[in-house]
């Protein structure tokens, strides 16, 4: 795939590695299933993947388990080496969206290590802005299927069929993590741990601001307009 300069910073990236940052509840994974679809973008959501160790029951799903239901975050050994393996399967070749990942300083710089040993760059980190009475809103109505990850909102997204998930038919859930005293929580740990990275990535110049608290077909329309500045070389 030949090297090409984007008209977004005018970094020099093979593919578009997205980094979709903002509070839980933003809307960040809705959209990233979206350019997964339209764009052929992986979807790398940490929180996706934790889930299904923890379905499994695989080692590292017996460790987190408590940490995820307590809001806590994953300590980032632990993470960053989770990411790591997945990036290295080839179908991230044509470009990555990061859902929920980085989450620390420390997140953040792995990843860069990471694909600069690959040869690959983060393209931008779309921030998705949102007040924390919003969040609270959402994810007391928000709804997932645990089978295929799929996410509704009583409110705002419903499914067709009350609590039944509109693709595989099975049972949706609230998460454990939704329930608004663990919410509380996670708002507090994103604003100590995850909020920094917003000026971390303002700084080298890759970040991109939504307004989260429109409707989700007003942001997925900003989010197509946008990708072509990060997919395509507006001189070529
Ligand atoms: P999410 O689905 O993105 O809201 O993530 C759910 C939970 O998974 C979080 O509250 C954390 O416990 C854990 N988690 C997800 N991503 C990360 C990450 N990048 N670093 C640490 N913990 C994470």
């Amino acid at each position: 795939m030949a090297t090409i300069k984007r008209s977004f910073n005018n970094r020099t990236c093979e593919a578009p590695y997205l980094i979709f940052l903002g509070p839980p509840g933003s809307g960040k994974g809705t959209q990233a299933e979206k350019l997964q679809h339209s764009f052929r973008l992986v979807q790398l959501s940490t929180g996706n993947l934790f889930r299904e160790h923890i379905k499994n029951e695989t080692p590292l799903g017996l460790k987190v388990k408590s940490i995820l239901a307590n809001g806590e975050l994953v300590p980032d050994d632990l993470t960053v080496q989770m990411v790591v393996d997945r990036l290295d399967r080839p179908d991230t070749i044509m470009g990555v969206v990061f859902d929920g990942f980085p989450r620390t300083r420390d997140q953040a710089l792995a990843l860069q290590d990471r694909l600069d040993a690959k040869g690959k760059c983060i393209t931008a980190a779309v921030l998705f802005r949102i007040t924390d009475d919003e969040i609270v809103g959402r994810l007391s109505a928000r709804r997932t299927c645990p089978k295929d990850n799929s996410v509704f909102n009583l409110k705002s997204n419903p499914p067709r069929q009350d609590e039944i998930c509109d693709l595989c038919g099975g049972a949706l859930i609230m998460r454990e993590d939704d329930k608004p005293e663990v919410i509380r929580h996670r708002l507090q740990v994103y604003r100590q741990q995850t909020e920094p990275l917003i000026e971390f990535y303002r700084e080298q110049d890759m970040l991109i601001e939504v307004d989260a608290t429109r409707s989700i077909q007003e942001i997925e329309a900003q989010l197509d307009e946008w990708m072509p500045m990060f997919i395509y070389n507006a001189n070529s």
